[in-house]
């Protein structure tokens, strides 16, 4: 059933350093199965977005101040990062997050640490990442630090993959990668999201991709939605063609 809403945001505002109002009201919901892309500008509020879902806010000074998030009807607010982990809920982070001192496969296993089902599960979830990103098998033996930025981008997206993840909480990963490559991540979504089931929210500045590769979009300006909708009605929407996609 896909109108099964996974994760509902409902009308958060969140500060930081007890001072700083940086979300102001923001709503939006992740059904099942579905890629959701969430837009805008450099210090919209995407990252904080995702990071007050995965419960990363507290890390960094922030709070959820008001309003709510649940995920399959239950409130999130008392859960921390590995609970949510636990739930189906994972974050791969903005900038490629990896274990530099770790080999390609060993950042891998530790995307696995929640899990209590076994090594030849595990096992089995390894040749899986592999074979979406056949990359990182031919890189597996080599330390992560010294892989490229695509390939450290995979190394994250796998590592998050390992924990047999619901949905993915996907910070940017065009960031700072050739149009090309880009390309081929966002297509790696997409097989994921068909293949496996795995939902996303996808935070993007790259608005032309993220409407591409997604079912349903929020653009966020300064802390707030100020549009939605499928992702092929707002692609020809004019004000979105003219603000965001760089045609008129
Ligand atoms: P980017 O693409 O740059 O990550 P973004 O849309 O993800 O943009 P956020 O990272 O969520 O935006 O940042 C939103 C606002 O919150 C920015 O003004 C930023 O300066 C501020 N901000 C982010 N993290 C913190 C923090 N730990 N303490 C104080 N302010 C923060």
């Amino acid at each position: 059933n896909t109108d099964e809403t996974l994760l509902e945001v409902n009308n958060i505002e969140v500060i930081y350093n007890h001072v700083i109002l940086v979300l102001k009201g923001v709503s939006l919901s992740v059904p099942k199965g579905g890629i959701t892309a969430l837009m805008g500008g450099n210090g919209a509020g995407k990252t904080t977005t995702l990071k007050a879902i995965s419960n990363l806010l507290r890390s960094e000074r922030g709070e959820v101040t008001k309003g709510t998030i649940t995920y399959r009807g239950n409130d999130t607010s008392e859960l921390n990062p590995s609970d949510m982990v636990r739930r189906g809920v994972i974050q791969v982070m903005e900038g490629r997050h990896c274990f530099e001192h770790l080999t390609v496969e060993e950042n891998l296993l530790t995307g696995a640490y929640t899990r209590k089902d076994g090594k030849g599960a595990v096992n089995a979830d390894l040749e899986m990442v592999y074979n979406y990103f056949p990359r990182l098998k031919e890189r597996r033996k080599s330390q992560a630090g010294y892989t490229s930025g695509g390939e450290q981008q995979m190394v994250a997206m796998g590592r998050a993959l390992m924990s047999r993840p619901e949905t993915v909480l996907l910070d940017e990963p065009s960031m700072g990668l050739a149009p090309q490559l880009v390309e081929q991540i966002f297509e790696i979504v997409k097989s994921i999201n068909e293949k496996e089931g795995v939902s996303f929210l996808l935070a993007e500045q790259n608005t032309n991709m993220a409407l591409r590769y997604s079912h349903y979009g929020y653009i966020l300006e300064s802390g707030r939605v100020v549009m939605d909708g499928p992702a092929a009605d707002l692609r020809e929407n004019p004000d979105v063609k003219e603000f965001y996609l760089g045609v008129s």
